[in-house]
Parts: structure tokens; C-alpha cells; sequence
């Protein structure tokens, strides 16, 4: 093993920035830790490892966390959020020059759940601008390094929100997923990210990518601190329209209580294990996952997902058609940044957008304009619409069969800062196996099942509507089988 690794078979003996989120809550309620050393111990690792990953654009003004009186799992618990999640007071750029000086004015609905479950909001995590990207370059204000290796990226665009919990600056993290923005960069840092079926966590407070497929969730070490961290942030909310009213399901007591694996029936889309761009080894390690499964007894079953061959471009339609509505609002008049030497109401409109946007942000812009204008809207919008309709249907049959999906996360390992770039297609690429699943609102997560070339790999486990507790008691059985997650960077 590469002494790049730090790997441990008991929770005790990893050190307190490493232990998992439920083994922090025993120490405290069993007062074999204080918050105040908890808190101590996380400022002193922030400060021995964030000059060099910077994951963070900013950390919370000093906080009074002692809440002992509070009985919540997350009471006390360091915690990190993405930078496009409002928190009120305090500046909330999504990455961008345009909001740099944006003081948000209310906590989003996660932010506010976090807050009363007595969590310690460490700060704002780093991203691509908008979440717009796969790698968290597109950052307007700074470049997160990969903890495996600070020449390789961490992913994108939660980059920040992942590299914090990878590197034992936070136990759980908050993230926004429209095409893979949790999944991968949780792939490509070693830890869990799951993006929820859309409209099960509040957007409230979330600055809008594209709405039909943003979602927030969380990233964490592993699937029981998963289970916790979604009882923390889903349910209804009366200021979301499309948050659902389902009732939250019971993951924690899910995954306690386990699951007989050889009742589990998995599905293997042969779309997703070949062709061009693909790193051969990368699909080595999710063949072993899938095998590691078959062990325990579950039924793997070969299925098709026949139109995941239009995924990039039809996200690429939809996703940049939303985002050229709603980054219209930034225009120098209601928020944020606003140039200093325009001549008129059109000047001013034309500078701030020159200036406070970056060159991605205008890229989508221009190409979800495009894609909405008369003439072309039944060429490009509308058939998008109709693709996704189809992938949809692809997932909704799939599910008739199959209890869970598992794919690769992404296509390759991390790669390293530049490599990508200045090829926008080839970027767009990284998300080839995500960005269906956001298509298609359903929820999927990656977890780590391997390394090639001492960098991480992720797993996708995919479920069907409302079903992440399949998910996350899946990944926990996998988990109790492997030890990826306990596996972290020797930072
Ligand atoms: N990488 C994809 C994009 O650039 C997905 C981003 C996301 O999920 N926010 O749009």
C-alpha cells in the first residue's frame, strides 16, 4: 500500500478528523470528547491542511456551539456548505464575481435544518461558478486541489464541499447535484455523495443552475452518516413548490437494520460499461463491487438503458436553457457586483454581465439562448424535452425488475488541473454516467470501491424514486464487506 494511504480497520483507531460522523456522536454523548475539543481539533487540522487544498472561500463568523442540551445527531458536528447555499448574514457567492460582495439575506431550508439540529457551520465550501462544471476550476476565486494529490482535481462542481470532508475538515457536507456535482467529485475524493430524488430536499436558498434538476445532498465518509445526514436535510417545504410531501423515510433505522443481500435483484446497464473515453481499470474496480454483491447472494441482472446515448446533449440543452433564465436576474441592479463605467441602463446591464461572469457561465448563456429562440426551439428545446421523457421511461422500466442499479460513477480517475479545461466537450464528458440520473429525478449515490493509480473510484448506485434508504442500506452492506472508506489521504 502506497504511503500516500492511511488505512484502519477500527473507527477507534483512525484519528478524530477521520472518524466517521456516528463514532464523533458515541465519543461525545459518552463524554469521551468535548465540543469544544472537537472544535479545536477541527481548527487545528483546517490549518495544517487547507493551505494547501483550499476548500474553502470562507468560514463562519465564530460560533457559540456548546448546544450539550440539544439531543440531535448532528449537535455540535463540524459541517461544511457549498457556497451556493444561502446563510443569512453572511456572503454567498456561488463561485462567481458577480455575487462576491452578495450578502445573503435568509438561511436556505437546509441551511436552517442544519441550525436547529445545533451542527457547527464550519464555512462555505469552494465550486464551479453557478455549479457549473466538472472540476472546480471554474471558480472565480480559487482552485481546490484533490487531497489524494494536489496536482489532480477534486472534481466538480462541489469540489470544496467534497475535498472538506476528505481531508478531515468537516464530517458531512452540503452539495448541489444538477448533472453529477456531488456523485463525482465524491468519486473522484474516496467518500459518499448521493443526490436525492429531486424534490425530496428543499431548493430554498439554493442559487438556481438549472431548477428542473438541481438538487442538494449531502457528501460523507459512509453510509451510516448518510442515512443521518438525510434525516437532517429532506422532507416537505412550504417555501418549495417542488419539494414533495412524502413522508421522510426512516434511513437510519434502515440501515441498522440491514438488509438479506441474496433478496437484492441489481441491475448492470450495458450502456455504461464500454466505449470510447472509458478507463478499462475504472471499470475493473465496479466489476469487482458488482462481484463483491454477487458474493453475498444478490441476483445481478444485465438490463439496457437504450437512450443513455443522448444524456450529454440533452443535458446540455435543458440544463443551459434553465441557467439563461435564471442567471438573467443578475444584472447589476438587484444583486451583487454592478461595473463602474457604463453610460446607460443597457451599458450598465452589458458591463456587470461582461465583467462579473466568467467565460463557462457565458459559454451556457449564449448556447441556452440559442437553444430557446424561435426558430430553433423545436429543433433543440423541444426534442431535449422529448429525449429526456425517453430516458426516463428507460429508468421507470428498468425498475420494474431490478431494486437498484450499479454503474460507474464516473469515466475516468481524477485528472489533473488544465488537463480538460480548454475542451468544454471533453469536460462534459466526465459526467457521462450522472447526468441521466438527474434526467430522470431519481436518486443515486457513489461510494468508494477502489483505486487506480492511487487516485479514488466510485461506485454508482442508482434507485428508483423516493427509494434512497435501498440505496444507502445497499451501499452499507458493501461497506461492512470493503474498506475503501475507511482508506483516507496522509495529508
Ligand atoms: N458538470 C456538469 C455541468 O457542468 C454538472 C454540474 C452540476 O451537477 N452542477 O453542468
Amino acid at each position: 500500500m502506497s504511503d500516500k494511504f492511511l488505512k484502519f480497520d477500527n473507527v477507534k483507531d483512525m484519528p478524530l478528523h477521520y472518524k466517521p460522523a456516528h463514532e464523533i456522536r458515541r465519543m461525545i454523548d459518552n463524554k469521551e470528547l468535548s465540543a469544544a475539543e472537537l472544535k479545536q481539533h477541527i481548527k487545528d487540522r483546517i490549518s495544517a491542511v487547507e493551505p494547501k487544498l483550499k476548500a474553502f472561500l470562507r468560514f463562519s463568523k465564530e460560533a457559540a456551539i456548546d448546544n450539550s442540551d440539544k439531543n440531535n445527531f448532528w449537535n455540535n458536528i463540524p459541517v461544511t456548505l457549498k457556497d451556493n447555499i444561502m446563510t443569512a448574514g453572511e456572503i454567498t457567492t456561488a463561485g462567481s464575481k458577480i455575487l462576491s460582495n452578495y450578502t445573503a439575506v435568509y438561511d436556505a431550508t437546509v441551511t436552517k435544518k442544519l441550525r436547529e439540529s445545533g451542527a457547527f457551520i464550519v464555512g462555505k465550501a469552494n465550486l464551479d461558478e453557478f455549479a457549473m462544471g466538472s472540476s472546480t476550476e471554474n471558480s472565480a476565486f480559487e482552485k481546490t486541489a484533490n487531497p489524494w494529490d494536489v496536482q489532480y482535481v477534486p472534481g466538480g462542481s462541489s469540489g470544496g464541499s467534497a475535498v472538506a470532508v476528505a481531508s478531515g475538515m468537516s464530517y458531512m457536507s452540503l452539495g448541489s447535484d444538477t448533472g453529477g456535482s456531488i456523485r463525482q467529485p465524491a468519486s473522484f475524493c474516496g467518500i459518499c455523495g448521493l443526490k436525492p430524488t429531486y424534490g425530496r430536499v428543499s431548493r430554498y436558498g439554493l442559487i438556481a443552475y438549472a431548477s428542473s434538476l438541481d438538487q442538494i445532498g449531502p457528501f460523507t465518509r459512509d453510509a451510516v452518516d448518510m442515512a443521518y445526514a438525510m434525516e437532517a436535510i429532506s422532507g416537505h417545504d412550504n417555501n418549495d413548490s417542488t419539494s414533495s410531501a412524502m413522508p421522510v423515510d426512516n434511513y437510519v433505522e434502515k440501515v441498522k437494520n440491514g438488509i438479506d443481500v441474496s433478496k437484492l435483484k441489481i441491475g448492470v446497464p450495458e450502456e455504461f460499461f464500454g466505449g470510447d473515453g472509458i478507463d478499462p481499470e475504472v471499470l475493473k474496480c465496479v466489476e469487482n463491487a458488482i462481484e463483491t454483491y454477487k458474493k453475498l447472494g444478490a441476483k445481478i441482472v444485465k438490463i439496457s438503458l437504450p437512450h443513455t446515448k443522448y444524456a450529454i446533449p440533452v443535458y446540455y440543452l435543458v440544463a443551459t436553457a434553465e441557467a439563461s433564465s435564471n442567471l438573467a436576474r443578475f444584472d447589476g441592479i438587484r444583486y451583487g457586483y454592478r461595473a463602474k463605467d457604463y453610460t446607460n441602463l443597457k451599458t450598465l446591464y452589458q458591463k456587470t454581465r461582461d465583467e462579473g461572469f466568467g467565460p463557462e457561465v457565458k459559454r451556457r448563456i449564449i448556447l441556452g439562448t440559442y437553444g430557446l429562440s424561435s426558430g430553433y426551439y423545436d429543433a433543440y428545446y423541444k426534442n431535449a424535452q422529448k429525449a429526456r421523457t425517453k430516458m426516463t421511461e428507460d429508468f421507470v422500466n428498468a425498475f420494474k425488475n431490478v431494486d437498484i442499479i450499479l454503474t460507474p460513477t464516473s469515466p475516468t480517475i481524477p485528472f489533473k488541473f488544465g488537463e480538460k479545461i480548454d475542451d468544454p466537450v471533453t469536460m462534459y464528458k466526465s459526467d457521462i454516467f450522472t447526468i441521466s440520473v438527474n434526467l430522470a429525478s431519481i436518486p443515486g449515490m457513489s461510494i468508494p470501491c477502489g483505486f487506480v493509480k492511487n487516485l479514488p473510484v466510485g461506485l454508482q448506485i442508482l434507485g428508483n424514486y423516493f427509494e434512497e434508504s435501498k440505496i444507502i442500506v445497499a451501499a452499507n452492506e458493501f461497506q461492512k464487506q470493503t474498506d475503501y472508506h475507511k482508506t483516507f489521504p496522509n495529508l
